[in-house]
């Protein structure tokens, strides 16, 4: 289709991009329990993450891809396959950040209904994709207050907090959604991929207190150290969870009375998807509510 690409602005034929990169659908899909496992489709929450439009021409689609598949061999597939939790970067991990970052904020903003929103917020997110753009083409060298946070998750054994629904492992492992989050002092943008979450920041009123998770222009590692969220982000989490808990990939009906019959009757393939795995985990935290 021609017409005008998002990032340069350059009239060209355009290329459908997906917005949540499509290694990762491809991976989710393969590692589900197909035939065991129904999946909604239905669920506009879901289908985002296959969304896909006339976004980029080939040249800026061709500068994506190659932060992707870098992202991709580095650290996504070690960490999801291997169960990697260590991984050093190079200039290509705060690329690849930004540009999901500005994907969401993008697609999110398209959906979205300007009016509803305040001009000053309209203008933070103005400013933002600006200088993301201006970023992801090399016209500046730096992020300036646009840092890319990232913060890597695993499957929780037990915990201290009380809230937690029981698909949060599920949530945390195999879940993909875009989404902008804030309000008047603070503004993120959270894209959701399995096992990461990436937070851009728009306006943060304290960005130093979960700066052990910020992405390094240059070079660096991520790891599994202890972190922060920034406030609200724990309850914005749970509401998320318990949303897509309605819709989410789950053990037939006629499977439910017994977990441990559908794991016996289902040994091999449905045993060793990972979808499969997110279930356990889910299951070994709180039994069979994980049904409800
Ligand atoms: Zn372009």
């Amino acid at each position: 289709m021609q017409g005008q690409c998002k990032l340069c602005d350059k009239e060209a034929l355009l290329k459908e991009s997906h917005f949540i990169p499509k290694f990762v659908g491809k991976w989710v899909k393969k590692t589900s329990i197909t035939g065991y496992i129904r999946i909604n489709d239905e669920e506009h929450k879901r289908a985002q993450d296959i969304a896909k439009e006339y976004w980029l021409c080939g040249e800026c689609e061709l500068l994506f891809s190659d932060w992707e598949r870098n992202f991709a061999n580095n650290i996504f597939y070690p960490f999801v396959k291997d169960e990697k939790s260590e991984a050093f970067y190079d200039s290509w991990m705060s690329k690849f950040c930004a540009s999901l970052t500005w994907r969401t904020l993008t697609y999110i903003r398209s959906k979205n209904d300007r009016s509803s929103k305040s001009d000053e917020y309209n203008k933070y997110l103005d400013d933002t994709e600006k200088h993301l753009r201006k970023y992801l083409r090399g016209e500046v060298l730096n992020l300036d207050g646009y840092e890319q946070h990232v913060f890597p998750l695993d499957a929780i054994e037990s915990t201290t907090y009380q809230d937690l629904p029981p698909n949060i492992n599920r949530y945390f492992l195999r879940t993909m959604a875009m989404d902008i989050v804030g309000n008047d002092k603070e503004i993120f943008i959270y894209t959701k991929l399995p096992k990461f979450i990436i937070l851009g920041i728009v306006k943060a009123t304290n960005p130093k207190v979960f700066r052990a998770r910020r992405i390094a222009i240059k070079s660096g590692k991520i790891n599994p150290r202890e972190y922060r969220w920034p406030d609200g982000f724990h309850s914005y989490i749970i509401n998320k969870a318990n949303e897509v808990s309605e819709s989410y990939d789950k053990i037939p009906e006629k499977h439910k009375d017994s977990f441990d019959e559908f794991i016996k009757k289902n040994p091999g393939k449905a045993a060793k998807s990972k979808l499969f795995e997110a279930i356990q985990y889910d299951h070994e935290m709180f039994g069979d509510k994980i049904h409800r």
